[in-house]
Order: structure tokens, then C-alpha cells, then sequence
């Protein structure tokens, strides 16, 4: 029987319990292991794909098409895992098969009620995923702060469980600790207050996390054992680090991973931490910058920087700088200053590489195009992202091929259309289909032999994500590939053309998929680390 663990955050979101799911999936899989992660998120949208990233953060797609919320991101990056629709819970997914299940009379004609029929699909999805999984561990990141009207059904349906499975389940909470200015002492009323609410849903966390700008010392963990009935040395500190992943070495430092084991009577078959560790150090020690500009859009929040809606393009720029030894710097560019003011394009001379990454509508696409055109012409590394990649074929087709009024169809409905909707796609739209129904999930890809892209994989056929509706229209292959855009990727099922690249380039490589979704800090995206290499040449 697989041993369960439950995460609920107290105080408040947005205090990184996502990654603190992560690392301690992260620390039980060097313990030999095998661990699964999933993630329930309380709202009523079935998955995250119909989400505006600036209010949500990145839609992360999984191999089997699942738009998904960043912490799967968190979950593959740190576990070296591909996780799936398995892993992932929402109110609206949950909803979505009892009311099925409902109306095909599989309930035996008895009432359908909120408790215990909707804890229970969770309870049954949770199951499930550890069936598939063949996990010792499942973590589960119970999305939310405690308190909170919209988890209270999830909780329950973890109340259940360890009722149901004595001994196989265990609550971990997720808390901050507040460091008020004007009293400068780590203050741990809010969290008691945070378990109290715990308490009312019929759970007692068996460990707390304590989140601050600060360790948690030793009179403080007294206090919430205390207070909060568990044993001080489950009380766990959790201090603000540099980097993320830092956060699993931080947590055996209080030897996390031990005292969960103890608490299910389990031993560790292994400590491997090794390569992490030395990935940790080399990330803590890279001195020699490498800059990189993000042309986009979704970062402006009023007068704050939101960088959760790029964050698996930042991750894997990171891993790649790492893997070279260097420091990442990464800027965000507005796309949308480049088209009020053409001289501001000069500033993109100062980053080594350039990166456009996937986007949707029209806003700040003519800003975008003006920075590939002069990342194009004065050679300056560039490498787009499913829309960069639209677009970069978008200036070729007009600056180069002369089509001057080359657009995707989804920017102009009366343009050249280089990009271009499928036939079914197109069916979809009309129909206002949007949800769940965009090319997505894992695709093959043949290389062309001798290309940049196939040099960097060092293959001839990969498999990458994909979340679109647009293609490159093979109609104007040929006039593009006469002026000297190589198609060096084609799908081989549909012939779409799912790579661009230039050659008398020090880098031009455009990807109608997210390569960042898959990857990892120990295992570099070959493409990325491409790209950062010309960028590392040219700098
Ligand atoms: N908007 C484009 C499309 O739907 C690109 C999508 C993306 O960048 N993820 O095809």
C-alpha cells in the first residue's frame, strides 16, 4: 500500500508550497523511492488552459496533452518525472465526472450528494494516480490556504482517507511565519490560528513547515508544538533561499526526509543527493553573466513584474546557463515599446541572446516582429517559442520574401497567411470549442540531418509539447525555403513544419513547440543549451 501525504498551506498563497511538495518528493526519491505528485486546484475551470496567465501564471502541458497548473512544472523539474492527467485535480474536473457518471445512471439511481460523492472522486483519483504510478509516496498539494471555502471538499476527502487508511496517511502544512518590522520577532500566532482551521476540518498537521524570511529557531518550534500539538522536531524550518533548489538540502539539513519515514515506520534505502548537491553549488558559484531578453507581454501586473507566466522559459534558460557554468540574467522586454518607438529596438544589443516566447492575440505582435527583424539582421542570437517562432516566419515572409502583407490568420483575418488555422481547428472556433481543444501534448518530429536543430539533439526523430492552433502554412514553403529559411523539423504524421531555423545565423531557430516544458536542472533542454552556447560565443 502506497503511503499518502498531504500538503495544505496556512496564512497565506504564494509562500511556495508548490516547491516545498517538490523537494520533499524530491528527498524521498533519493531515498530510493518512487514518488508521485498531484496537484488539486479548487476552481470550477476544468483545467487551467482558458486561464489568463497574468491572473494564473503559465498553463504547463503535459506529454498527454493536459493544460495544467506551473507546479506540475515544479513537480517534473525537481522529480525528473513526466507526470500526466493523473496528477492533476481541479474542482471542475471532479464536477465534470460525477455529473457524467450521473447522468449515465451509474449511481444506481440513488441521490447524488456533495458529501461524500465528491470527496470521494477525489479520494478515487488519488487512488488512481497511485495505481498508474506504482508509487510508494503521493504527495498531494492541496491548492489554496486553509480557511478557505473552496478546498474545505478536499480536505475532507483527505480527512477521509487517513480515517480509511490508518497509518498511511500524513498532513504536512505549509506556513508563514511573519517577521513584523516594527517588532523584529518571527511572530507564530497566524499559524496557530492556521491549524486551528485545520482543526475544524477534522485534521491535525503531523509536521509544520515554517516559511520566513528567517530560520525557525529553536524557542519558536517549541512554541508551535505547543500550540499546535505536534512534536517539536516536526516543527521544520523553511527560511527564504537563493535559489528554489536550494529548498530540498535546506529541508534535510532538519532531516525532513528521515522523520517522515519514521512517521510511517519506513527506513531509507538510499541517500543520493549527490549530483543535486553539486548542481546547488555550481548555481550559488557562477559568477560570468549571461544576459538574456524575454520579448512579451504577460509581466505587467500595475506596478508589479509577474514572472509566473514565463516560468518554465526561465527555468530552462537557467539550467542551460548553469550547465555552461554561467550566471543567468534575464530582462523583460515590453513588446509593445518596440512599436511606439523603433529607436528602443537598439537596446536589444545589449543581451547575448534574444527569446520570444508563446503567446496569444494580437497586442504586442508588430513590437515582437521588429525585435526578430533586428535580432535577424544584426545577428544577434534568437530563438523563438511556438508564437516567436510564428512570428520570426511572419518578418522572414515579409522583410525578405516580400509578402508584405504575411501575418497568421489569428493576428489578421485578411493577410498572406503564413500561419495559418487548420481545417479542423477552424471547425472548432466556430463552434466556440476553446476549451481543452488546441494541438497539445507530445508530437513527433523528424530532424533534418546536418541542421542546427538536429546537431543540438543529436537525433534524427524527438518528441516535444505542443499548445496551439496555428501552423506554418505549407502553401508558402517553398517561396520561404527559396529565400533561405531551412524547415529542419516536420512532423511526420501531418507534415507541419514544427522547426525553422536560419543558417547564416549565429543562432536563428524558431519551434513551433515549448521545449522549455521539458527541461530539467540536471538535464538541460539540448535546444536551450544551444542557443545559450551562441549566446556564450557571441557575448
Ligand atoms: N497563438 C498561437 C497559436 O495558437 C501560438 C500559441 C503559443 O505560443 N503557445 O498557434
Amino acid at each position: 500500500m502506497p503511503r499518502f501525504i498531504f500538503v495544505a498551506g496556512g496564512v497565506m498563497s504564494g509562500i511556495g508550497k508548490g516547491i516545498s511538495v517538490a523537494s520533499i518528493g524530491k528527498i524521498l526519491k533519493s531515498e530510493g523511492f518512487k514518488v508521485t505528485a498531484v496537484k488539486i486546484d479548487p476552481y470550477i475551470n476544468v483545467d487551467a488552459g482558458t486561464m489568463n496567465p497574468v491572473e494564473h501564471g503559465e498553463v504547463f502541458v503535459t506529454d498527454d496533452g493536459v493544460e495544467c497548473d506551473q507546479d506540475i512544472g515544479n513537480y517534473e523539474r525537481f522529480l525528473d518525472e513526466s507526470l500526466s492527467t493523473l496528477n492533476y485535480i481541479t474542482t471542475g474536473r471532479v464536477y465534470q465526472s460525477v455529473i457524467n457518471r450521473e447522468r449515465n445512471l451509474e449511481y444506481g439511481g440513488r441521490c447524488v450528494e456533495v458529501v461524500p460523492d465528491i470527496p470521494n472522486e477525489v479520494i478515487s483519483r488519488i487512488l488512481k494516480s497511485a495505481r498508474k504510478t506504482k508509487a510508494d509516496f503521493v504527495l498531494i498539494e492541496i491548492g489554496g490556504t486553509v480557511g478557505e471555502y473552496q478546498n474545505l471538499l478536499f480536505l475532507e476527502a483527505a480527512r477521509m482517507m487517513k480515517f480509511k487508511y490508518p497509518g498511511k496517511v500524513l498532513f504536512i502544512m505549509v506556513s508563514y511565519l511573519p517577521v513584523p518590522k516594527m517588532i523584529g520577532e518571527m511572530k507564530t500566532k497566524p499559524t496557530q490560528t492556521a491549524v486551528r482551521l485545520l482543526n475544524e476540518a477534522g485534521i491535525q498537521p503531523d509536521f509544520i513547515l515554517g516559511r520566513s524570511s528567517f530560520p525557525v529557531d529553536e524557542p519558536r518550534k517549541r512554541k508551535i508544538s505547543i500550540f499546535c500539538n505536534l512534536k517539536p522536531e516536526n516543527v521544520i524550518s523553511a527560511p527564504n533561499v537563493k535559489s528554489i533548489y536550494e529548498v530540498p538540502i535546506n529541508f534535510e539539513k532538519d532531516g525532513l526526509g528521515d522523520k517522515i519515514l519514521n512517521e510511517f515506520g519506513l527506513k531509507k534505502k538510499k541517500n543520493d543527493l549527490k549530483d543535486w548537491k553539486k548542481f546547488v553549488r555550481i548555481l550559488k558559484t557562477a559568477e560570468k553573466p549571461i544576459k538574456i531578453g524575454i520579448v512579451g507581454k504577460y509581466f505587467e501586473t500595475g506596478d508589479f513584474v509577474l514572472k509566473d507566466s514565463y516560468i518554465s522559459v526561465i527555468e530552462a534558460i537557467k539550467h542551460a546557463c548553469w550547465y555552461f557554468k554561467r550566471k543567468p540574467e534575464i530582462s523583460w522586454l515590453s513588446a509593445e515599446k518596440y512599436e511606439k518607438s523603433a529607436k528602443s529596438l537598439k537596446e536589444l544589443k545589449n543581451y547575448d541572446g534574444i527569446i520570444v516566447p508563446g503567446g496569444f492575440g494580437k497586442r504586442g505582435t508588430e513590437g515582437k516582429i521588429k525585435a526578430i527583424e533586428f535580432c535577424r539582421t544584426q545577428k544577434i542570437p534568437y530563438f523563438g517559442l511556438c508564437l516567436g517562432m510564428q512570428l520570426a516566419v511572419v518578418e522572414f515572409a515579409r522583410n525578405v520574401c516580400g509578402l508584405k502583407k504575411a501575418n497568421s490568420t489569428e493576428l489578421e483575418k485578411d493577410c498572406e497567411s503564413v500561419i495559418d488555422v487548420m481545417p479542423e481547428q477552424k471547425a472548432l472556433l466556430k463552434e466556440k470549442r476553446y476549451g481543452g481543444t488546441m494541438r497539445l501534448g507530445a508530437y513527433k518530429c523528424e530532424l533534418k540531418s546536418g541542421s542546427k536543430a538536429q546537431k543540438a539533439y543529436g537525433e534524427f526523430l524527438i518528441s516535444e509539447r505542443h499548445r496551439h492552433r496555428y501552423e506554418l502554412n505549407n502553401d508558402f514553403k517553398e517561396i520561404l525555403e527559396k529565400k533561405g529559411m531551412v524547415m529542419s523539423g516536420i512532423n511526420p504524421e501531418r507534415n507541419l513544419v514544427e522547426i525553422i531555423e536560419l543558417t547564416k545565423h549565429p543562432f536563428f531557430v524558431g519551434v513551433q513547440f515549448h521545449p522549455e516544458l521539458k527541461s530539467r536542472p540536471i538535464k538541460s533542454h539540448p535546444l536551450f543549451k544551444a542557443f545559450i552556447k551562441a549566446c556564450i560565443r557571441s557575448n
